[in-house]
């Protein structure tokens, strides 16, 4: 099995491709909308941070123990990271019953990269519908190129899962 540092590497190793995936991406929808914001610079730039939250966000947090994204975040997080950390612990607990470790619901792009952004973000939600904050659709849109992102890092991470058990 890949271990996290294999993951780290070939997430590192894979970044080029990502990013220009993701730079061609921007520039097709600016010549098809031929508009120029600033979104067009933050919505890219977020989907590369989506994909740079790989470490911290890996599909690996559904192992009972402590992965290697739960070291990170302790080492990097302090104490924070520390609680972050055992939050993600009852992540892997609540996995264990529909799947467990490498299941479609906590190792899939997109849709297993989705759960684990809800699990990780539905205080945020809950604090601005509690403040009765309208989310505007820049936030939104902001949320779904993070996901992109990440799902990106995820497919990489899926690849080498699969080839792995080959
Ligand atoms: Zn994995």
């Amino acid at each position: 099995m890949p271990d996290g540092k294999t993951h780290l590497r070939l997430r590192k190793e894979s970044r080029p491709v990502a990013w220009t995936i993701i730079a061609l991406v921007e520039i097709v929808l600016t010549l098809y909308y031929q508009k120029f914001t600033y979104l067009t610079i933050l919505f890219p730039l977020l989907t590369v941070v989506g994909y740079e939250m790989g470490d911290l966000l890996s599909p690996d947090l559904d192992q009972i123990g402590v992965s290697n994204s739960e070291a990170l975040m302790m080492r990097r997080l302090g104490p924070l990271g520390a609680l972050w950390a055992g939050y993600f612990m009852l992540y892997a607990y609540l996995i264990r019953f529909i799947g467990g470790h490498r299941s479609f619901w906590s190792h899939s792009p997109f849709i297993g990269t989705g759960i684990r952004l809800v699990y990780g973000t539905w205080f945020m939600w809950l604090g601005l519908w509690w403040y009765r904050v309208i989310p505007d659709p820049t936030l939104y849109m902001s949320m779904v190129s993070i996901w992109l992102g990440l799902s990106l890092s995820d497919g990489v991470h899926w690849l080498a899962d699969i080839e792995d058990t080959k």
